[in-house]
């Protein structure tokens, strides 16, 4: 009988499965990474191709939704996942990726951080946690948006947009009286100096079709560098569809090919897990809870910057804020405010009431001084399931909702928001809205550590009942706050695979 093809296998090649793979190559174990994508939708196409799309899919109408994820790299990545996966939605919009390196091809890329009462109820001490966000950012490259050139150490920092610039200003120098709402530069995970293999951010603001120069964080760059190990396999369009114990595991892929190793990692995605793991899991009526964090998305007006042309700056997110609308630990929500002049303009014209030229003059006047603010709440103002559902193709239906009480606790929210804008100078706009559950693509806990049962999982993301299955992506982690999520599930993959790396060294000992 031939012996285990690796130490560990890896299932999925996003920001959670090159996490997990670095820590493990260092200490020396075999590494085999499969993934159900491969390399296509890669940014070293043309610009053309990359806004307009190989068949000019980005002139068809849109659906008014979100408009990254309209672009010709989010429908090449969202597509096959929404064919394949067998997760169907009910009032909710099962959002995975089946594609080298995952949602990052088409994330935000802003980064929070949790402290140690955002994880007060998780196995796991912050001083871990904080060593592998540190471990994270050192290897993807993080920015803060400034209105100087260079920060403190004299490194170069991004521009602030005017517009933003502006707010910021404004906020700072009438702070609210209770503190409880905080406006500061955005986090990103945007490079402003070049590393190797990758440009500093050039500020020609494409960022909505993806970033050309690799400024933008997004887990292909690390596959490129785990490549170059020699304790490291990438398999590309080898989409895992079970899994059985034997002695070890064995994953057995679409194509009918099957890889066998003693512990398998699981970094598929929240949603791309639950399908691989619904055989295996005593799914019933009642399903598994799954967090997701209601978003609203606000139009809003600096009469200040009316008629002004938007300065040179990226267009991901400017701002960054937090807003505490309870006394409860996680009783926060977080947010992004967004340039509008620095985003295409028929993204703003097709969702302005009037025709194409009118829009487009309105554009032209105004883009300059709009601003778009995002914002999460935490995951327990969900109420979202999956379920095994017999009419669905092959048996998975997430049902999504919202908490009880949460339009009660919305509408007080809105209100607070609408004082602060009013104190920053800015007038919202009609046209706020709530976004159907799951277009934020903030997933997390399914699968927690710490939970006793079989939907539970150890410290080390393995589950309670199947030794040798470890999960790295954000189904472990127990509650998801309103922060940005990406980061912390990062930081977990990293801090789960140097505890593995250390186990299997004592074991070898
Ligand atoms: C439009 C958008 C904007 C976002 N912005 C932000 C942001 O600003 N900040 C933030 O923190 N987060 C953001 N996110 C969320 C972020 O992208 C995800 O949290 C992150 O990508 C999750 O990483 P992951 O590795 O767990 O999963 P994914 O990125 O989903 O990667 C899953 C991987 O598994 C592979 N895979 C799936 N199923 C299988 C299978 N059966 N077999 C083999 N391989 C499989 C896929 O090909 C992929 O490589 C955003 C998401 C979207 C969609
Ligand atoms: S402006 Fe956006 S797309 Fe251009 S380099 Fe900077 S981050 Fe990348």
């Amino acid at each position: 009988m031939n012996g285990p093809d690796a130490d560990f296998i890896i299932i999925g090649s996003g920001p959670a499965g090159v996490s997990a793979a670095f820590p493990l190559i260092a200490a020396g174990r075999r590494v085999l990474m499969l993934d159900g994508g491969d390399d296509a939708g890669s940014q070293e196409e043309s610009r053309s191709v990359r806004i307009l799309g190989s068949n000019l899919e980005s002139l068809r109408t849109d659906d008014g939704g979100s408009p990254k994820l309209q672009t010709p790299t989010a429908r090449e990545i969202l597509q096959p996942f929404r064919h394949q996966s067998g997760i169907a939605g009910d009032g909710f919009i099962p959002i995975g990726s089946l594609a080298r390196g995952g949602l990052s091809n088409i994330w935000g890329a802003q980064i929070s951080y949790l402290d140690a009462e955002d994880i007060a109820d998780w196995p796991i001490d912050i001083g871990s946690l904080q060593r592998s966000y540190e471990h994270v950012a050192k290897r993807i490259g993080i920015s803060r948006n400034a209105d100087v050139t260079t920060d403190a150490n004299g490194e170069p920092v991004l521009p602030l947009g005017a517009t933003a610039a502006h707010v910021l200003h404004r906020h700072q120098a009438a702070r609210p009286a209770d503190g409880s709402f905080r406006l500061f530069p955005a986090v990103n995970a945007i490079l402003s100096q070049a590393r190797s293999g990758r440009a500093a951010c050039d500020l020609r603001g494409d960022c909505l079709y993806g970033c050309p120069s690799g400024a933008i964080y997004n887990s292909r760059q690390d596959v490129l560098l785990l490549r170059k190990s020699p304790h490291f396999r990438l398999l590309d369009n080898m989409r895992a569809v079970s899994l059985t114990r034997s002695s070890g595991w064995t994953v057995g892929t679409a194509d009918g090919s099957s890889f066998s190793a003693p512990r398998i990692i699981l970094a598929a995605g929240v949603l791309g897990t639950a399908a691989l793991l619904a055989d295996l899991l005593p799914i019933d009526e009642q399903g598994l809870r799954l967090l997701n964090s209601p978003t609203l998305a606000i139009p809003l007006l600096s009469p200040a910057r009316l008629l002004r042309s938007p300065t040179a700056t990226h267009s991901l997110a400017q701002l960054g804020l937090s807003l505490r609308y309870g006394d409860g630990a996680s009783d926060y929500v977080t947010g992004a405010i967004y340039e509008v002049g620095t985003l295409p303009a028929q993204s703003f014209i097709n969702r302005m009431p009037l025709g194409r030229k009118a829009g487009r003059a309105a554009f032209e006047l105004i883009g300059g001084s709009l601003l778009v603010a995002t914002i999460y709440y935490p995951g327990n103002q969900s109420r979202s399931y999956i379920r095994r559902d017999a009419t669905a193709k092959k048996g998975l239906t997430i049902h999504g909702g919202f908490a009880e009480g949460f339009d009660i606790r919305a509408e007080a929210l809105k209100k607070a928001l609408r004082r602060e804008w009013k104190r920053l100078g800015l007038i919202q706009l009609p046209g706020a809205s709530l976004a159907e559950p799951g277009i934020d693509a903030h997933f997390a806990g399914t699968l927690p550590m710490g939970a006793s049962g079989p939907f539970g999982t150890s410290s080390e993301g393995e589950l309670n009942s199947h030794p040798g299955l470890h999960i790295v992506d954000g189904s472990t982690l127990p509650d998801l706050s309103s922060k940005y999520v990406t980061m912390t599930i990062m930081a977990n993959a990293d801090r789960i695979a140097h505890r593995l790396a250390e186990t299997e060294e004592n074991s070898a000992v």
